[in-house]
């Protein structure tokens, strides 16, 4: 897997440009960077200007921390880093020592994470469950309890607020509309209090994307005003060249079209070298349970990668429904037969000039994570997320 650094700044400078300069944008590299390889975008990101980044768990916080003092980035040049799922009580430890942002959403958590901290500063971001019923605490009596605990101590500090959308790519969302005023609410319950966050932050890629997002009509940044604190909307998938289509809520009537998803650049090429070539006679059967046979004489290729690497089954092909292809001299060359743990056939009959060593693209420009979710029946994060190969930076 190679992984384009300059795309990948690219896309992030694009999302921030977007923006503007009211809204932060935090570069998510969660699940290894959507596949991608944690260690190697997050200094990449850092270099483009991220101020922030957001990771699964303590250990790859731990884990992206290291990677950015190996890139050579001074302490107090590198990103905060964000935990974005909730933490445990035995991982406070490492969120401490690598001074990485944990999102909170009770006071039992709090209170455990005070308890460890002794007389250590921890900051928190604080979740607000506004309608995923995933993560957070409810606007509220709920949400008042957290801020009193909060209100009546000092070695916790609040230095955010956030909450997320469910429906983010429905233009005109009924959902995300309801998700807003809770927001709100909750905005009033924190203005109401001596809390002061530095930074309130909602949505991700396809809030950036959608005209009718939260980010774009200003009202995260005068929501963030309201409490003193500046906007951030946190991007993953957009950073390495893809997103979900806009859908529209049924009878919105206003613009549905994509911000930025036109200009992305997908980051991720996926390349395979062939270990064999093999000529079939017509009627021969190809793979697991025989579920291909040829109808003519074949030219087969065999490339070692499959499911074990990421490459889903679910590409398989046979006569009456083909599945996937690779491009093999920059044509396509369809998969044949079941795609088995860690070997693939294609069909390289109408590409005589390819022989071993040759490289084939099993994932990229002309085969993209979409084309793989399609045939895949999932979407293109699952598939990024299932990418196992060895990545490299180029
Ligand atoms: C994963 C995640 C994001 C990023 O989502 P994308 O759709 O990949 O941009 C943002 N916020 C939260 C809370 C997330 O879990």
């Amino acid at each position: 897997m190679e992984i384009s650094s300059e795309r990948l700044a690219a896309n992030y400078r694009l999302l921030a440009e977007t923006e503007g300069s009211e809204t932060s944008v935090l570069a998510v590299v969660k699940a290894n960077a959507y596949g991608h390889g944690a260690e190697i975008c997050a200094p990449v990101l850092a270099s483009a200007g991220a101020g922030w980044l957001g990771v699964t768990d303590a250990t790859e916080g731990r884990l992206v921390r290291a990677a950015l003092h190996t890139a050579g980035i001074p302490e107090e040049h590198q990103p905060h880093i964000l935990v974005m799922s909730e933490s445990l009580d035995e991982d406070t430890e490492v969120i401490l020592q690598h001074r990485l942002a944990p999102v909170v959403s009770s006071a039992a958590q709090l209170q455990a994470l005070a308890h460890k901290a002794g007389n250590r500063k921890v900051r928190v971001h604080l979740e607000i469950d506004t309608g995923m019923s995933r993560q957070g605490v409810a606007p509220g009596n709920h949400l008042d309890q957290v801020l009193r605990w909060l209100e009546q101590q000092s070695a916790v500090h609040l230095d955010g607020v956030m909450t997320h959308f469910a429906s983010s790519e429905v233009a005109g969302s009924h959902q995300t509309a309801q998700q807003r005023r809770l927001f709100e609410q909750a905005m009033e319950q924190i203005a109401a209090s001596s809390l002061r966050p530095v930074w309130i932050h909602a949505g991700n890629s396809s809030t950036i994307d959608n005209h009718d997002a939260p980010s774009e009509d200003g009202w995260l940044v005068t929501l963030a005003h309201s409490v003193g604190a500046r906007a951030m909307v946190r991007s993953g998938l957009a950073l390495y060249g893809y997103a979900l289509p806009i859908e529209r809520e049924r009878g919105y009537t206003g613009l549905a079209e994509p911000r930025v998803q036109p200009r992305l650049l997908p980051v991720l090429t996926w390349k395979a070298r062939v270990t064999g070539i093999r000529e079939i006679e017509a009627g021969t059967r190809v793979g697991y349970n025989g579920t291909f046979t040829s109808e003519r004489p074949m030219r087969l290729a065999l490339l070692p990668v499959g499911y074990a690497d990421g490459l889903r089954r679910e590409l398989s092909g046979t006569q009456e429904h083909p599945g996937g292809w690779v491009l093999l001299h920059g044509q396509r060359a369809p998969i044949v037969g079941r795609v088995s743990m860690n070997l693939t056939i294609v069909d390289a009959t109408a590409i005589p000039a390819v022989a071993v060593g040759d490289e084939a693209i099993v994932l990229g420009e002309g085969i993209t994570a979409e084309d793989h979710a399609r045939l895949a029946e999932t979407i293109s994060y699952e598939i990024l997320c299932g990418m196992k190969e060895t990545r490299m930076l180029r």
